[in-house]
């Protein structure tokens, strides 16, 4: 999976993904960056299945988790 995530020291844009979670420009370790965004990812994910399945309740406890995670980033 390819995240998109700005780097705080420079401001470069990087695309990472499972291998790749340095800066393309500063050659910072963005890792740290990567799992928290793709946690947030995940539980969009569970939000939309919840969703669907009419689990309102337990759908807005995900999306606000994710939200909480993106926030920063
Ligand atoms: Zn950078």
């Amino acid at each position: 999976m390819e995240i998109i995530i700005k780097c705080p020291v420079c401001n470069a844009s990087n695309n990472l993904n499972e291998n790749e979670k340095i800066c393309r420009r500063c050659k910072n370790d963005l890792s740290l960056l990567f799992l928290v965004k793709l946690f947030s990812y995940k539980y969009r994910i569970i939000f939309a299945q919840l969703l669907l399945s009419d689990n309102i309740e337990e759908a807005k406890e995900n999306l606000q988790k994710a939200t909480d995670l993106c926030k920063e980033i």
